[in-house]
């Protein structure tokens, strides 16, 4: 299976100009100038005018569905695999939520592997919001050891959902992640759901103190409340990432989110962007008591990438957010990049930002902006 798309305008993220770009079987094996190839049934797409980038990366979604705040009838669906394409998101990490009775880490496995199966590419966190930890395995090390998928641990702090763990309970999990990590050859990560009840920071600030280093936390949602994501601005300028929601905020947009925290003088690096979709989106009044319930949707991810254009971000600086920042810091190699030797998970993109053809491992799923893989059970 062979595809050259002819005088691409390449974004790698970086801006590389016109290219043509060679992909064979799942991998992007050229990006050159003129390329003249003969491969038996390959297919050449004319993609002048077309913007080509990263198949793009969301680092949190609820695949088996999330939510059940407002009792089983709030429990959000499964996502589908059409709903990944069509937002142009060709690699994802699943997670759990709230849910710790219902929803199992097992499920969640099941559904990164039908995902991965389908066409994208999918990792997982084990747990949830609760502790102690819901595991695979029952042990933190032998999860990030024995099963391929597994990149850390989720858990939840400063929320009223949340366990409310001790600064030693976090050490202790911290430290099995470390160490689990390191036998796996993985890096690690507690993946941390942050709510509005301050504290978090303070402890996640003092495990660094205490010589955890910075890059086994991974805090989200780190711009739905003003107090927190000036945290956020401070953890992130300390080495930290913080990894903004784009299904929602504390500011007009998550976009402005991420705008404010780079006029703050972030490195722009340290900064990802994720969907939460799937989740519940539950709003609570002042007493707090749920007075309403939506569905993340994973396409705000793209929605945001589209909004930081209009605040004047180029192409160039929006797109980490969602590629390379996000596969650099998750540690998945051969993802994020137009680059030769990387995984053929692309995008192609029209002067107004619309998706035309998405690719994910050399497939073409999306095609003249019609999807054309579905998942089983869309047919
Ligand atoms: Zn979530």
């Amino acid at each position: 299976m062979a595809l050259l798309f002819k005088n691409a305008t390449v974004y790698a993220p970086e801006p590389l100009g016109t290219k043509d770009v060679l992909v064979v079987n799942d991998r992007i094996v050229a990006v050159e100038d003129n390329l003249n190839v003969s491969l038996p049934d390959l297919e050449t797409v004319d993609a002048k005018g077309l913007s080509l980038t990263p198949g793009f990366i969301d680092q949190h979604i609820h695949v088996i569905g999330g939510g059940g705040e407002g009792g089983p009838v709030s429990r959000t669906p499964e996502l589908m695999l059409s709903e990944l394409i069509t937002c142009g998101t060709t690699s994802l990490v699943g997670v759990c939520g709230t849910d710790s009775v219902t929803r199992s880490v097992e499920a969640l496995l099941g559904k990164v592997r039908a995902l991965t199966a389908e066409g994208v590419s999918a990792w997982m966190h084990t747990s949830n919001y609760a502790l102690p930890p819901t595991l695979l395995t029952g042990s933190i090390r032998q999860d990030l050891f024995c099963v391929p998928e597994v990149l850390g641990v989720k858990i939840a702090m400063g929320d009223h959902r949340s366990s409310f763990p001790t600064l030693e309970e976090l050490m202790r999990i911290i430290s099995d992640i470390r160490v689990g990590g390191m036998i796996a050859g993985k890096t690690g990560f507690l993946h941390i759901h942050l709510g509005s009840v301050p504290g978090a920071f303070a402890m996640l600030n003092e495990i660094v103190d205490r010589g955890i280093p910075i890059h086994h936390l991974r805090p989200t949602h780190c711009a739905r409340d003003k107090a927190v994501f000036g945290e956020a601005i401070l953890f992130a300028k300390r080495g930290g990432v913080m990894d903004v929601t784009s299904g929602g905020s504390c500011f007009d947009t998550p976009a402005k989110a991420i705008r404010a925290a780079l006029d703050e003088g972030v490195d722009p690096g340290n900064i990802t962007m994720s969907s939460d979709g799937h989740g519940s989106i539950p709003r609570f009044n002042s007493e707090g008591l749920m007075i309403g319930l939506g569905t993340g949707a994973v396409s705000s991810n793209l929605r945001e990438l589209r909004s930081l254009l209009e605040l004047g971000l180029r192409l160039e600086q929006a797109l980490p957010f969602v590629t390379s920042n996000v596969a650099r810091h998750l540690g998945l190699p051969g993802k994020g990049e137009v680059k030769a030797g990387y995984s053929a998970d692309l995008c192609l993109l029209d002067a107004d930002f619309g998706l035309r053809h998405v690719l994910a491992k050399g497939r073409m799923l999306m095609r003249n902006g019609q999807v054309v893989v579905k998942g089983t059970f869309e047919e």
